[in-house]
Formats: structure tokens, C-alpha cells, sequence
């Protein structure tokens, strides 16, 4: 089975060690650089990313993981995982860094403050694609969005109208990928539906 790195430095890293190992991956927390060695892809869970940014340089895995993603190893990042991996962050701190692995502009926070996060219904292209296939339930807290996408990237879910308290809200790209880089402004690893950590690891596989 592949070995799938969670980044263990702040957030739910449980559920997504949980989710992976329920898939039929090898899931290994990462605390320090060599634990990047012989990774088949890496989960960057919620949290929230300044802190996690911050982390990053405190455990010495900024430039490594940098590396490791710049060299094409397959991620999938949730939630501040996916503010992480943008390549442009709109409403952070000016000293917080993100890593470049896909050509998003992220709005963080973008949904409004915490007791606005909401769940709803989702399309999501490759899972609910089949007549009757039930919906994913996604589950935005403090969330952000995607405010823009480069050429190379695939819009996989946005938020279907009336979902959040904000109309501004609706229709906002909610899921991404650009090849092996996977990126949900929600946490599925929350909800027992396995679909989204599969969709991942059969990426890694390809
Ligand atoms: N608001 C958080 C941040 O900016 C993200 C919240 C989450 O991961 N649930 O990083």
C-alpha cells in the first residue's frame, strides 16, 4: 500500500491517520524531515495555517517539504492544508508563508468568522459523478475559498446557492486539483465518508 505522510504539527491529524488507514494506505505522521523520505504523497490537514507556517520553521520542515513537493510528490490538503499548498493566500499575516504546490489564490477565512461555519451538500467531479451517487457532506469551518485557479487546475466542487449565510458565498470553488495535488476548503476526514482520502490515494496510485 502507498505510505501517506499527514503533517503532524498542529490540527486533526487523528482523523486523517483514521481515514487514510480505512482506505488501505500506510499512513505515517511527519514531525521531522527524514520522515519525508520514501513518501508516496502527504495530507496537510486543518488547522489553522499561520500557526501551522510557523511550525513549519520550528521543526525544520519548511524547506525540505518545499522540496519534496516542488519534486512532485502528491498532496492533498484540507482546509489550512489547502491555504498551505496555494500559491497566493488573499487576508493572511504578512510573515505567513504557503508552499507553492498549486496554482491557487486562496481567500482565507473567506466564509466569515467561526460561528458562520456551515455544512451543506456537494457536487464533486470524479465522486458523485454516478446516477445516484449520495453527495459529499462538507463541513466548512472557518473555511476559505478559491478565488482563482491557473490553467492547470481542475475545479472539482463549489458551493451550490443558499448553502452559507453569505449569498457572496455562493458558487465559490470549494475543491481543486492540479495533478497529484488535491486541495478541499472542508474536512471530510470529519464526516466517516471515505471518498475524498480514496480519490487521493488513487491519484498517488496512477
Ligand atoms: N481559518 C483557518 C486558517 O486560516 C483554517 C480553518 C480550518 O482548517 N478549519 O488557517
Amino acid at each position: 500500500p502507498p505510505t501517506i505522510g499527514v503533517l503532524a504539527v498542529q490540527g486533526d491529524v487523528r482523523e486523517h491517520v483514521s481515514a487514510l488507514r480505512a482506505v488501505g494506505a500506510n499512513p505515517r505522521p511527519v514531525r521531522r524531515a527524514a520522515e519525508l523520505d520514501g513518501l508516496d504523497g502527504i495530507v496537510l490537514p486543518g488547522g489553522e495555517s499561520t500557526t501551522i507556517s510557523k511550525l513549519l520553521d520550528v521543526f525544520e520542515l519548511d524547506a525540505p517539504l518545499r522540496a519534496a513537493l516542488a519534486q512532485g510528490l502528491p498532496a492533498y490538503g484540507s482546509c489550512a492544508g489547502m491555504i498551505m499548498l496555494a500559491s497566493k493566500i488573499l487576508d493572511t499575516r504578512p510573515d505567513a508563508r504557503h508552499l507553492d504546490a498549486i496554482d491557487i489564490t486562496v481567500r482565507r477565512n473567506a466564509f466569515g468568522r467561526q460561528t458562520d461555519s456551515f455544512e451543506t451538500d456537494l457536487q464533486f467531479a470524479g465522486i458523485t459523478d454516478a446516477p445516484g451517487a449520495p453527495p459529499v457532506r462538507g463541513v466548512f469551518i472557518r473555511a476559505p475559498w478559491v478565488e482563482e485557479v491557473g490553467a492547470g487546475v481542475t475545479i472539482l466542487a463549489t458551493v451550490p446557492p443558499g448553502a452559507a449565510r453569505d449569498p457572496a458565498a455562493d458558487g465559490r470553488i470549494v475543491a481543486v486539483a492540479q495533478g497529484a495535488v488535491v486541495a478541499t476548503s472542508f474536512h471530510p476526514e470529519v464526516t466517516g465518508d471515505l471518498r475524498v482520502h480514496q480519490y487521493f490515494v488513487d491519484r498517488v496510485r496512477q
